[in-house]
C-alpha cells in the first residue's frame, strides 16, 4: 500500500479508540458464515440487509457462506433518540422480493434497544416467511428494552457508542476498517 502518512488520516483520526480490528471482524464474521453455511444445509437462504448499517457486514459475510442464497435490502427510519417504547418504525425502503415460504436471515449491524428488530421480526412474520433468525454483528445486551435475541452474534460490546465497519455518526466513520469508540462528537 502506499505511504499515506502524510495526509489527513480519518483511520488514524486521534478521537477515536479500537474496540474490534479488522482481523478479529473478519475471523469472526468467518465462523459466522462457516456456522450459517452448516445450519442451513439443503435450504437456500433469504439474507436481508437492513441498510445502511448492515451493508458492510452483509457484504463480507455472504462471501463466507457456501450455499446458494439470496440477498435482499430493506431500509426504515430510526424511532427518534431514544424516546419511543412503542417502536414506531417506518419502511423508508420495502423489500424487492415476497418472503412467502423463505428463510430468512435478518442482517444487521447492532442489535441497541431491540426495537428496530422487533418491528421487523413482526412485520415479516405476517409476509408468510417459513423461518426468521436474527444475524447481528454486535449485541448491547444492557440496552435492550424489548425481548429481542439474535441466533447469530458477532460481538458482545459495552453500552459505549460505536462506529466504523458500516456504522456511523452523522453519515461518518462507515468506511472504517474496524469498530471504533468515538470519545468525542464535536
Ligand atoms: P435498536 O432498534 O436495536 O435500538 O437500534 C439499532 C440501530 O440503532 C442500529 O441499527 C444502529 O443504526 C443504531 N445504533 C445503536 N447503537 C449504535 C452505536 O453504538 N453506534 C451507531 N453508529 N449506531 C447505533
Amino acid at each position: 500500500m502506499s505511504n499515506l502518512s502524510h495526509v489527513n488520516s480519518e483511520f488514524g483520526n486521534p478521537n477515536l479508540d479500537i474496540l474490534l480490528s479488522s482481523e478479529e471482524i473478519a475471523r469472526r464474521v468467518r465462523e459466522i458464515g462457516e456456522q450459517i453455511t452448516l445450519d442451513y444445509q439443503g435450504k437456500r437462504p433469504n439474507l436481508i440487509c437492513v441498510l445502511k448499517g448492515a451493508a458492510t457486514f452483509l457484504s463480507d459475510l455472504m462471501r463466507t457462506i457456501d450455499l446458494s442464497i439470496s440477498v435482499d435490502y430493506i431500509a426504515v427510519s430510526s424511532y427518534g433518540k431514544g424516546t419511543s417504547t412503542t417502536g414506531e418504525v417506518k419502511i423508508l425502503k420495502d423489500l424487492d422480493g415476497p418472503l412467502e415460504g423463505r428463510d430468512i436471515i435478518l442482517v444487521e449491524d447492532i442489535l441497541d434497544t431491540g426495537l428496530t428488530l422487533s418491528y421487523l421480526l413482526n412485520t415479516f412474520r405476517t409476509r408468510g416467511a417459513n423461518s426468521i433468525r436474527i444475524a447481528t454483528l454486535l449485541n448491547k445486551p444492557e440496552r435492550r428494552r424489548v425481548d429481542v435475541e439474535a441466533d447469530y452474534i458477532g460481538f458482545d460490546v459495552p453500552d459505549l457508542f460505536v462506529v466504523g465497519y458500516g456504522l456511523d455518526y452523522d453519515e461518518r466513520y462507515r468506511n472504517l476498517p474496524f469498530i471504533g469508540i468515538l470519545k468525542t462528537t464535536t
